[in-house]
């Protein structure tokens, strides 16, 4: 046995010892949270003693690797990245970014009471919804309306309430998967009702339906293929059509827009989309579309219709588990108000004006930042201005892409590895930078880029030496 003044173990400092110079840290981070750090600081030194190493005790930097690592915690998880992917709406980085007037809407009633459920006229209580359902009918044509935490919830509380128990006809070539999880045939069992499948994957007639049909039937339902084209021989029922035959036997037709525009997508030189108007003028009885896709808003579902339906809905137990926040509403209800201006809308809804910008003018500004770019990355890597496609995102319009300008950065010894640690190191920047990987380059797509400044102040901690 050592002599017990021998044992490096004793070197080790006390909790107590240690705490006493981190007063500073005690008062800012409290004493239980500064004690954890001590005690896991002081039992890696004990294991690396044990493990026959000799590592440093001094007191000094043993507190400032207790006080870093208390730093390294209040680093928030959730946080801004740059968006230079290509891919406007990506789902992975949080989809839509919301407009200055939905933001400070926020602000406002997230750190105060208001009247969200209190209608401020008669003084009794009021309904969250009606904060924005009069502005969804008025944009959309529809009777009424309803909203819930994202489209997924919207599809999953109509067929609920609805078609529980039931039998629901869906064509064959709408069975769609979005994004992993959400699966309409897997959605309707959750919703406790029998998908019925008709027609074949490529071609579905109306004659399909009209066989489907039963006295256990539901409703008849249509989903927006967003995430896929069948190509060549194919032949999709058409919406009016389709509303014609459920109304013919009394049943309501139910569409799942997916992403669902409020404006005319091709009017603005962007690819087709259905719109919920046109949905409605249809004789569609229900439509759901996401907040978060194409119109630009909060993540949440719209549910608009005919009224009687939407009462339903609303009575159905699920919508209290589904239904939308204050500050989530106060998003929608600004978002959805820009819609009542088209010729500013574009200026002001950062969605479509990232989707409508100029190729000329994205172009341009990755000239403007070519040089310094390029200097940044230092003589390992060149740096090009190049033509590219970017895409709308989130399932929508996935096979249509829109003409886009990048930054294009190659490792001059075309080294992967070289390039690997570069997208990583942008994406441990301050302010990650996530752009693609593609044909051995890093692409920086600039259509969502809306300040030069935006990408150099986040590329300058390159061009520091690192501490
Ligand atoms: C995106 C999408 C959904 C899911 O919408 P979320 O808002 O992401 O929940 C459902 N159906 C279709 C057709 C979609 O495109």
């Amino acid at each position: 046995m050592a002599a017990d003044a021998d044992n490096p173990q004793r070197r080790v400092p006390s909790v107590d010892a240690m705490l006493k110079p981190l007063a500073g840290a005690v008062s800012r981070w409290g004493h239980g949270q500064v004690a954890e750090q001590v005690r896991s600081v002081l039992s890696q030194l004990r294991a690396e003693i044990s493990g026959g190493a000799s590592p440093g005790v001094d007191l000094p930097s043993l507190c400032a690797q207790v006080e870093a690592a208390l730093e390294a915690r209040e680093v928030a998880s959730l946080r801004p990245v740059l968006n230079l992917t290509g891919t406007v709406l990506h789902t992975n980085l949080g989809r839509a970014s919301l407009p200055a007037q939905a933001i400070a809407a926020v602000a406002k009633v997230a750190g105060t009471p208001s009247n969200l459920e209190f209608d401020l006229d008669s003084g009794q209580r009021g309904k969250r919804d009606s904060h924005v359902e009069g502005l969804i009918c008025e944009l959309t044509g529809a009777e009424a309306a309803t909203v819930v935490n994202n489209n997924a919830a919207a599809v999953l509380l109509v067929l609920n309430t609805l078609a529980m128990n039931r039998e629901v006809p869906v064509s064959r070539g709408e069975l769609v998967e979005i994004g992993g999880s959400f699966r309409i045939p897997e959605v309707m069992q959750r919703s406790n009702c029998t998908l019925v499948e008709v027609g074949a994957t490529n071609r579905t007639h109306l004659k399909d339906f009209r066989q489907a049909i039963s006295e256990h039937t539901a409703l008849l339902m249509k989903v927006h293929t967003s995430n896929f084209r069948v190509e060549g021989f194919t032949s999709v029922v058409d919406e009016s059509e389709l509303a014609q035959l459920a109304h013919e036997h009394d049943l309501p037709l139910v569409v799942d827009l997916g992403s669902g525009s409020l404006v005319d997508f091709a009017a603005l030189g962007l690819p087709d989309e259905p719109t919920a108007a046109q949905s409605i003028a249809n004789g569609v009885d229900i439509i759901t579309f996401s907040g978060d896709k194409l119109l630009g808003g909060p993540q949440s579902g719209l549910i608009a219709g005919r009224r009687d339906l939407i009462e339903q809905i609303n009575a159905n137990p699920l919508k209290r588990a589904l239904r939308l926040d204050k500050m989530t509403l106060a998003a929608l209800a600004e978002v959805l108000k820009l819609y009542r201006n088209p010729q500013t809308l574009l200026q002001e809804l950062p969605t479509l004006r990232q989707l409508t910008r100029p190729l000329a003018d994205i172009q341009e500004q990755a000239r403007r930042l070519q040089s310094a770019v390029a200097a940044l990355m230092g003589p390992v890597f060149e740096v090009s201005v190049t033509d590219c496609a970017s895409q709308i995102g989130s399932g929508a319009l996935p096979v249509e892409n829109i003409p886009s300008a990048a930054l294009r950065i190659t490792p001059c010894d075309a080294e992967e590895a070289r390039l690997r640690e570069l997208s990583s190191s942008l994406r441990h920047l301050p302010l990650p930078i996530v752009g693609r990987l593609h044909k051995g380059s890093l692409w920086l797509d600039l259509r969502c880029l809306s300040a030069d400044a935006d990408l150099l102040d986040a590329l300058q901690p390159l061009a520091e030496p690192s501490a």
